[in-house]
């Protein structure tokens, strides 16, 4: 569907033929009962795609951010939905840019042999979404040790993840400190903390997630596990977000294509009044705007890539990367629902799943409003909203 060759075709070509086993049906039944798809992430473990960024040293195949973005893409552009294990590839960034060697040794060849699961993300918390800076878990060091006490929330595949990179306030805010000091990043083994001072309760939501939430509660956790320097958290954190952003919008990307390639062929084969539907510009129409802004997305995606792969922190990009391609991608789920008419509604084309699914990127992992705001506020300079 793209003007220009794509990048990676190689790895897109397998994992398209490895999504290809995880049919409609397959998702169906697992959103049906909101259960986890085991043996999807199970495959993509055993076929090495989500260890494409861990360097070949520990055991990965040691790929840039742009071939973690080709896996997840050609995932949702067949069908699939990359929600169930994408924060392997986002988390990493922070483990790898800042974790220590002892660190990186201890746990990257268990993660490249899937062994080890790093799928949880512990930023969000109930009464601090997007003002992180205001989180209240705290990490207060007693001796070795990281006392953890505090809650988060829509931490997702707590459950399906062995490790939880967290992120807790260790300096109490005093008055003239920014907010977003004094915050660490401790990468958290859950395998033995369930039960021991940590309680994960999912939390069902309109599509399938696997999201929950997670209390602490006097969690004791080794402070060998401290990422980085003390304090200086959000810094790592905000890197792992660019990170994060630019994957999520190249699966949005993905999830438009499907969108787009299956309102085009069904509305090529509908025929109504002696005509197939696709003949009538008022259908054509909102598909190939759609077309139109998932190929701008696409662009911007390949930029924010770019830079990040330069070695820059390209926030605008990234955050424009993930706005447009979220955009773009339900811009197109709303234009297949409606080439569909009446069978865009019924469960076994997935249109309806796809877009309950696709729906999500407008508020996380940032939300439309505060990335227009970082815009007006960082690139354009206009004066500060809150
Ligand atoms: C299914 C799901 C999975 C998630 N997974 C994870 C995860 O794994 N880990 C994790 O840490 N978090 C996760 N999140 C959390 C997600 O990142 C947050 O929901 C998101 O950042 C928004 O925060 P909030 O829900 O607290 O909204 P709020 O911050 O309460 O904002 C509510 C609304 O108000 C708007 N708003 C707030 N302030 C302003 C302002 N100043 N100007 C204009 N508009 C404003 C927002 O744009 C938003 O639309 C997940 C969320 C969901 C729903």
């Amino acid at each position: 569907m793209t003007a220009e060759p794509e990048t990676y075709p190689e790895i897109r070509e397998a994992v398209a033929k490895l999504c290809a086993r995880f049919s409609g049906s397959y998702w169906r039944a697992l959103d049906r009962d909101m259960a986890y798809p085991q043996a999807f992430v199970d495959a993509l473990t055993e076929a090495g795609w989500l260890s494409v960024l861990i360097p070949e040293a520990y055991g990965g195949s040691g790929l840039p951010l742009s071939a973690a973005a080709a896996v997840l893409q050609e995932m949702q552009r067949a069908g699939c939905n990359g929600g169930a294990c994408h924060a392997q590839m986002y988390t990493m960034g922070t483990l790898l840019r800042h974790g220590s060697d002892a660190q990186k040794q201890a746990y990257l060849p268990e993660i490249a042999a899937g062994r080890l699961r790093l799928q949880a993300f512990g930023v969000t918390e109930p009464s601090s979404g997007t003002d992180t800076g205001a989180l209240k878990t705290t990490a207060r060091r007693e001796g070795d040790h990281y006392v953890i006490n505090g809650q988060k929330i829509w931490t997702s595949r707590a459950e399906h993840s062995d490790l939880m990179l967290l992120l807790a306030r260790t300096t109490p805010l005093r008055e003239g400190m920014k907010k977003t000091d004094g915050l660490s990043v401790i990468l958290v083994d859950m395998r033995d903390a369930r039960g021991n001072g940590l309680t994960i309760r999912p939390i069902r939501t309109m599509m399938n997630h696997a999201t929950t939430e997670v209390f602490f509660d006097n969690l004791r956790v080794p402070a060998a596990n401290l990422i980085g320097d003390e304090g200086k958290g959000f810094r790592y954190i905000l890197s792992g977000m660019n990170a994060e952003r630019i994957l999520i919008a190249a699966e949005c990307v993905g999830d438009a294509k499907w969108f787009i390639d299956k309102a085009t062929s069904y509305a090529k084969d509908r025929i109504v009044f002696g005509r197939p539907i696709g003949q009538n510009q008022g259908v054509q129409f909102p598909i190939a705007k759609a077309y139109a802004n998932m190929r701008a997305a696409e662009l911007m995606v390949r930029e924010a890539l770019r830079l990040y792969e330069s070695g820059a922190n390209p926030g605008a990009e990234a955050n424009m990367a993930k706005m447009l391609a979220a955009d773009a991608s339900f811009e197109a789920a709303n234009a297949c629902i409606q080439t569909h008419g009446g069978f865009g509604f019924a469960e076994e084309y997935d249109i309806e799943r796809k877009f309950r699914e696709t729906r999500l990127y407008q508020v996380a992992p940032i939300s439309t409003n505060l990335i227009l705001s970082y815009l007006a506020e960082h690139v354009l300079g206009l004066p500060r909203s809150y």
